[in-house]
């Protein structure tokens, strides 16, 4: 069975008056109105606990969508020992089969439900139509069309034989369950991260963030439509550390495919390596974490290609990207310009409701994230070191808004230049122009992370300096561009240092983390 690479899916353009937009506002105006009540899914079941949990959106706190059932100990068990139940037939299923569903559930979105898992994504997390579209449809039905397309690829891989011997590899998945651990901010790595460890034939339990299970719940709901068999995704809405307690003292942990900060995947690690003598086999520690992504620029640099570079980078997604730019190095025969042109961008960046499509910045995700972004700008309000040069209020009154703000500093170690503080805030530092080898230095060394990274010249030379000093620094580097928006089959994702495993989501890489080979050799 071979699927050919697949196009990606586009991009509808929510016009005004297009029948996509109105189709859109029809159904945000339905989810608003009703109240759902969210179970778990365990073994195919709906499971109600009884212990509920309000879902609000981040932009209007004061509505509730509904309310999730919380689990316990007991419903991580539960759901281990569905997928440990269905984990026989599903492996034995043909690739084929288990392909057509997860091939049907990406249709389903794109004819059927793509308005309504990007009305759970805009109203959940936040999220503008524009980026909802990206993210909740066309992100999510690229993954699993090119993940079809890339492990029939890897099935073909077999290794040469000689007269008198047969050589195979059989793919198997690994033995055990998976464990997926998704974050708030991008639907689409919910999509992904269960469903591509159980097309290998791996059984899943799939936790998502507490502010993600509205669009996680609408995506199982289409997996189980597309024809899921019970037990094969497992999805259980518990804290992190009941989770780890049940999951992580299991013989059977297989495998835990993890996205969200480098803090919870370091206890994670530390937690399995305290419990390696439980395990039947070594599990696999695939970690997708944080990010600190550097715009570059040259001297010979475009200053409006800088400016909208850093204006998109920073602030699209209300800058809850892990690859978004947070920290820029301007040289300084173009800073003033760059500025100048960026912050004018900034001041057309319209702030408000998911539900006026043309607003550009909306909410953070919950006011613990609020209350740490507030935090660092009140304390770079306070710093001489730092000046706000746009932006800087903080509204948490309807919704949690944080305007879109540039911090100026003149330390190039300033704490906002170092740590991830995943929201619409960018710090810049200008440098001698005449020293670009000295910011090289500065970028690969002033953070621990290595995601994504730009560098803006129109110098070929320095294009060239760049791309081999900062080998390290960025596991996607982009040259005259941001540093975000990679797109799946395009630009596989993924980043080292405090960045994670480097396992290149979106790519085949990826996959074969999820398988277990074995090798037959037969003599004739
Ligand atoms: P987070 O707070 O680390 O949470 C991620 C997931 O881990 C959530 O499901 C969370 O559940 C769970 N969790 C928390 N504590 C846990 C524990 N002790 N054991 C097991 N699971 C636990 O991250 P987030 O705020 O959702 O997402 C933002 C972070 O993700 C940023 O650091 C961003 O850079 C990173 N990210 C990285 C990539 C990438 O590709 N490199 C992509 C997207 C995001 P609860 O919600 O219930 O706490």
């Amino acid at each position: 069975f071979s699927y050919p690479l697949p196009v990606n899916e586009p991009v509808l353009n929510y016009a005004p008056g297009s029948p996509e937009k109105l189709r859109q506002k029809k159904v945000l105006e339905e989810l608003k109105k009703k109240e759902a009540d969210i179970p778990m899914y365990i073994g195919g079941r709906a499971v109600r606990t009884g212990i509920r949990i309000a879902i609000n959106p981040p932009h209007e706190r004061a509505h509730v969508l509904g309310y999730f059932h919380q689990g316990d100990k007991k419903h991580v068990q539960q759901a281990i020992d569905a997928a440990l139940k269905a984990k026989a037939s599903w492996e034995a299923m043909s690739w084929e089969n288990r392909a057509a569903i997860f091939l049907k559930a990406a249709d389903l979105i794109a004819t059927k439900y793509r308005p309504y898992l990007n009305g759970t994504t805009m109203l959940g997390q936040s999220k503008n139509i524009y980026q909802a579209e990206i993210d909740s449809a066309c992100e999510i039905i690229d993954f699993l069309r090119f993940n079809v397309h890339f492990l029939s690829e890897i099935y073909k891989q077999q290794p040469i034989s000689a007269p008198g011997i047969h050589n195979r590899l059989e793919w198997r998945p690994l033995e055990g369950f998976v464990l997926a651990i998704t974050p708030f901010n991008f639907t689409a790595i919910g999509g992904n991260l269960p469903t591509s460890a159980a097309m290998c034939g791996n059984t899943v339990v799939w936790k998502p963030a507490n502010t993600q299970v509205y669009s996680a719940q609408m995506f199982m709901k289409i997996l189980m439509e597309a024809g899921l068999p019970d037990g094969v995704i497992n999805l259980i809405y518990v804290d992190g550390p009941t989770l780890g307690e049940v999951c992580f003292q299991h013989r059977d942990f297989a495998g835990v495919h993890f996205t969200g900060s480098t803090g919870v995947f370091n206890q994670i690690w530390t937690t399995v390596g305290a419990n390696i003598n439980k395990y039947r086999t070594y599990p696999r520690i695939v970690g997708e974490t944080g990010g600190k992504d550097f715009v570059l620029a040259h001297r010979s640099a475009d200053p409006d290609v800088v400016a909208t570079a850093l204006a998109r980078g920073a602030f699209e997604f209300q800058g809850q990207k892990c690859s978004a730019a947070s920290r820029a190095y301007l040289p300084s025969n173009i800073a003033d310009a760059v500025k100048r042109k960026l912050i004018a961008q900034i001041e057309t960046m319209k702030m408000g409701s998911v539900e006026d499509f043309s607003n550009f910045i909306n909410a953070v995700i919950d006011e613990k994230s609020y209350d740490k972004l507030k935090k660092y700008i009140d304390n770079a309000k306070k710093d001489r070191k730092a000046k706000i040069l746009v932006g800087g209020n903080c509204d948490k009154r309807k919704g949690f808004f944080i305007e879109p703000t540039v911090i100026e500093v003149r330390d190039p170690k300033y704490v906002t230049m170092c740590e991830e503080l995943f929201g619409p805030v960018l710090t810049i530092y200008t440098y001698d122009a005449d020293q670009f080898e000295k910011a090289l230095t500065l970028v690969d060394t002033t953070s621990d992370y290595a995601l994504t990274g730009s560098i803006i010249a129109q110098d070929r030379a320095a294009v060239e300096l760049a791309v081999n000093r900062l080998r390290n620094a960025a596991g996607n580097f982009y040259i005259n561009d941001k540093p975000t928006g990679a797109v799946v089959g395009q630009q596989p994702f993924g980043g080292a240092r405090a960045s994670g495993t480097n396992d290149k989501a979106g790519s085949m890489l990826n996959l074969y983390r999820w398988l277990s080979a074995r090798t037959i050799k037969e003599t004739f």
